[in-house]
């Protein structure tokens, strides 16, 4: 195994509304590693093409305003903020059509090239949990860990619909669980960087355990890895 300087890379994979992002927060916390939600840059990215006014069907000039995008992560008291070009968007990327117009243009090369080469440079040197569609696929295929984290398409529009109506917005279960079924369509269907389980990712279905339960499986297989391979924890 790769020797990395501040731990291992472990990545979670996994359907949107499977408890991604909770869960490798509260893995990250537990084992003092750095959380990186690509789910959270890529938002930032269809926020900034959608506030540019730019036609995704346009590629030249997608690849051209990609290339000058700088998105960057912050975490301060287990709070995640979302600065894209200097400006913070935590709060104006997880509405449901953000959401939608993600899926779209995250299927997109341009998008795509910019953000991997980011999320590379911030996972390489290891102690790092990555969360997304791709991580343990394209981003880091030698992650030492990773976990393929999904749960019933019912029970994921069940918590994303809980999370939208918490933070104020009118949605209905229906229409949250269509969403949800259409993105995996859209993140599955892609042909760059589809939605699907490494092969050598460890399964988790979530829908029948609570958060603790998942962590607790992490972290107990996360001892199991590391002490296997003598890395550094
Ligand atoms: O995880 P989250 O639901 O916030 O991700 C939003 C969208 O970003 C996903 O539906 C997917 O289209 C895209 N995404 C991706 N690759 C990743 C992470 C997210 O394509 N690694």
């Amino acid at each position: 195994m790769k020797k990395r300087t501040n731990g291992i890379i472990i990545a979670i994979d996994g359907p949107s509304g499977a408890g991604k992002s909770t869960v490798a927060r509260l893995l990250a916390e537990r084992l003092g590693y750095l959380q990186v939600d690509t789910g959270a840059m890529y938002r930032a990215a269809a926020l900034l093409i959608s506030r540019a006014g730019l036609d995704p069907a346009d590629l030249t000039a997608l690849e051209e305003f990609c290339r000058n995008i700088d998105i960057s992560l912050e975490y301060s008291d287990g709070r995640q903020t979302v600065i894209a070009n200097g400006i913070d968007v935590t709060d104006q990327i997880r509405t449901p059509e953000m959401s939608l117009l993600t899926s779209r243009i995250s299927s997109l090369k341009p998008v795509r090239d910019a953000l991997l080469k980011s999320q590379r440079q911030m996972g390489n040197g290891g102690g790092v949990v990555l969360e997304g569609r791709d991580i343990g696929t394209v981003v880091f295929p030698d992650a030492e860990l990773k976990f393929f984290l999904s749960a019933s398409a019912e029970e994921r529009g069940r918590r994303r619909c809980e999370e939208l109506s918490g933070n104020g917005s009118r949605v209905t279960l229906v229409d949250t669980i269509a969403d949800v079924i259409k993105r995996d369509r859209q993140d599955s269907d892609r042909d760059i960087a589809p939605l699907r389980q490494a092969d050598d990712a460890i399964a988790i279905d979530s829908s029948h355990l609570s958060v603790e339960d998942v962590i607790d499986k992490m972290v107990h297989l996360y001892r199991e890895k590391i002490s296997s391979t003598g890395n550094h924890i």
